[in-house]
């Protein structure tokens, strides 16, 4: 196994599965599916999920609400997610913890990250909920600082394209993609692969990031037994 520690980026977006809003449960169950593999060959994993399918704050804001209040709003559409996904997991016999960056004992452990590493430790997967709890920050940087706390080996950002193209492959079929790519390049080239907040936290880290291709059913437990598949990025 190349990683034994791993942080999953899931982006609240790809939960919506073809919906136009919230959770589609056939897509949580493949999720599911997908992160079982990897938990029963005894890898510790870590998840941060989004909230881009119910809320997002600079959306209210475009509409004139108040930032601050929106991305309250957008902390707690991820705990929603966090809860959807545990109870996928569990579903499945799969054991985790769901811990939030906001105070809601009812509901959620609050985060510790002591305690977070002694699950891992454990076997069970520790979803992380509430973003970094501030607002003004993306799930991509709680995914970043949440995996140099509890010293991950990797970020795997789990999106629907498979890596890091030379030009958005949606919209130019001459786009190539990279299977490495340094921190710097991917600065020089102007690509995005995260906001620039949580880029330069992993850069800084010396944090590697995978991006590749959730929905392709496999994809996750390739990665964690070595195989190039979608682009890594590191120093
Ligand atoms: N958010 C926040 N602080 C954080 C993380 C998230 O305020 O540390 C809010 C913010 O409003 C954001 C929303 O939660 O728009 C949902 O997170 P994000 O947009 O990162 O979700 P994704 O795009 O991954 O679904």
């Amino acid at each position: 196994m190349q990683y034994k520690r791993i942080l999953l980026k899931l982006s609240g977006e790809a939960l919506m599965g073809d919906k136009q809003y919230g959770i589609d449960p056939k897509r949580l169950d493949e999720y599911a599916d997908e992160i079982k593999k990897v938990v029963d060959k005894g890898i510790q994993v870590a998840i941060v999920i989004g909230g881009g399918n119910i809320f997002r704050g600079l959306a209210g804001a475009a509409t004139g609400m108040d930032r601050v209040q929106g991305d309250h709003m957008g902390m707690l559409a991820t705990v929603i997610n966090g809860l959807a996904l545990q109870s996928a997991l569990e579903m499945k016999n799969v054991q985790t913890r769901l811990q939030s960056a906001i105070k809601i004992n009812e509901v959620a452990e609050p985060f510790i990250r002591r305690r977070a590493m002694r699950h891992l430790e454990k076997g069970r997967v520790v979803i992380f909920g509430g973003g970094t709890g501030n607002p003004y920050f993306t799930t991509d940087s709680a995914a970043v600082l949440r995996a140099i706390e509890i010293e991950a080996d990797v970020i795997l950002k789990g999106t629907r394209v498979d890596g890091i193209y030379t030009s958005d492959p949606e919209k130019d079929k001459n786009a190539t993609k990279f299977d490495t790519i340094s921190f710097q390049d991917v600065l020089q080239r102007g690509l995005k692969v995260m906001d620039t907040t949580a880029f330069t936290l992993s850069q800084e880290n010396e944090l590697p990031i995978v991006v590749f291709d959730m929905n392709k059913k496999g994809n996750l437990l390739k990665i964690v037994d070595g195989e190039a598949i979608g682009t890594t990025v590191n120093m």
